[in-house]
């Protein structure tokens, strides 16, 4: 059975909600000035631009490959068409960029292969040259002071199977998948709204949704029928402005509660990301998500990589203490005092000195700190991720109960309903 089959019918018809959507568009200067996720009109048009996702940025060198015809476009002239057997490397030249032995005096250009598909691309860390990966779509390449930035540019619903693929497990369950992929798609669509003044939608990494390109296996085939059965779909809650789509947030494992949206900081006060909503479905994740142990961390160590994150905790001197401050009503941590040997004091976002720390070290802020001298302990771990909307882990619990994806949509989001959009 279709997901389509669960899908509530739209308030709206669907015409007056593309309409709406048109008012929308053309009045980005209004809707960026209002801090929230709310103003989103429902639906997008039948015809939904091209995503831009950002691969990488501030890079000295990547190699690209194109395996069949292409073009090599500078402002929307061909500049080359030569096809290449092999990698060539891509480099800062001045203000230009150097392709290969090719060099450019401009600062961006597009690679459009004939064929989606036939794009390689890979990036050089201090062990040596990364993964490869496939891209569909076109890549743009560009160059200013801080080095190379690479994006991808690629129709949305091909996007989606790179990042179901990317996020979810190969064995999820297929209800889990459908469920991924209209969360995934959401969140994307939102973002192509509001950055419509930035060179790019999202970024391919945890900051944005994981993304890998054209994915392979078991977990790409999962993905591509996913993204295929819910086309279009998308969660979206009734606002008092009407029906909007909305950041839907997820991570891996709330480890037993929902995290209110709000606790970040931000105007994200609305019914779906409310927070609190009770999920032992998630108990089936593996114990390093789930409960984790005691994790120990010099305090040395926390102090250079909060420095390597903002270079004004250097006035703390060397880290004393980490005092948590606030909780939120779900027992998270929320903030915390951090107190230096040069005797200053500043006062840090839970989940920003999480990120510092390194979200695979500090798992969640679900945790108690214990002082142990130039250690610190983090204790009685649970959950992992910023616990923020659909819990992952227990999106496959549900699914393995024989929970349908819109079920588990709407006991993550409460109050929304599964609309298509195009
Ligand atoms: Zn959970």
């Amino acid at each position: 059975m279709s997901i389509g089959s669960l899908i509530v019918p739209p308030r709206r018809s669907l015409t007056a909600a593309l309409a709406a959507l048109t008012v929308v568009a053309g009045c980005t200067c209004a809707a960026r000035t209002r801090p929230d996720d709310t103003k989103h009109v429902m639906g997008t048009p039948p015809r939904v631009r091209d995503i831009r996702v950002r691969l990488t940025t501030d890079q000295p060198i990547l190699q690209i490959r194109v395996a069949g015809p292409y073009r090599m476009l500078v402002a929307g002239r061909v500049v080359d068409s030569r096809p290449s057997s092999d990698f060539v490397a891509v480099q800062p030249q001045g203000d230009g960029l150097r392709i290969g032995e090719q060099i450019l005096s401009a600062a961006s250009v597009d690679i459009v292969p004939n064929r989606t598909g036939d794009l390689y691309w890979r990036t050089k860390s201090e062990t040596g040259w990364g993964p490869t990966r496939r891209l569909p779509g076109n890549l743009r390449l560009t160059v200013d002071s801080g080095g190379l930035t690479a994006i991808n540019v690629v129709d949305l619903e091909t996007y989606l199977v790179g990042v179901v693929a990317a996020e979810l497990y190969p064995d999820f369950h297929r209800e889990a998948f459908r469920a991924g992929a209209v969360t995934a798609r959401t969140y994307a669509l939102v973002q192509m709204s509001e950055r419509t003044n930035d060179d790019y939608d999202v970024s391919a990494s945890e900051s944005s949704q994981v993304y890998i390109g054209i994915p392979d296996g078991p977990g790409g085939r999962a993905a591509a029928a996913a993204v295929r059965d819910t086309r279009g779909v998308v969660c979206t809650w009734r606002s008092p402005r009407g029906e909007r789509i909305f950041s839907t947030y997820y991570s891996a494992c709330c480890g037993g509660v929902t995290q209110s949206a709000a606790y970040w900081g931000q105007a994200l006060d609305i019914a779906p990301l409310v927070g609190g909503i009770r999920c032992d479905y998630c108990r089936i994740a593996p114990a390093q998500a789930y409960r984790w142990k005691p994790v120990r961390v010099s305090k040395a160590e926390i102090m250079a990589r909060l420095i390597a994150r903002d270079s004004q905790y250097r006035i703390l001197g060397r880290l004393r203490s980490v005092v948590p401050i606030e909780r939120t009503p779900g027992g998270r941590l929320q903030r915390l005092r951090l107190t230096g040997t040069s005797g200053k004091v500043k006062e840090i976002r839970a989940e920003d000195f999480r990120l510092a720390v390194g979200s695979r070290v500090l798992r969640s802020t679900n945790c108690r700190i214990e002082d142990a001298g130039d250690w610190l302990v983090f204790a009685d771990g649970k959950g992992f991720g910023h616990g923020v909307g659909l819990c992952q882990w227990g999106m496959q619990g549900q699914a393995l109960a024989g929970r349908r994806a819109g079920q588990i949509l709407a006991f993550y989001y409460p109050d929304t309903h599964l609309t298509r959009a195009y």
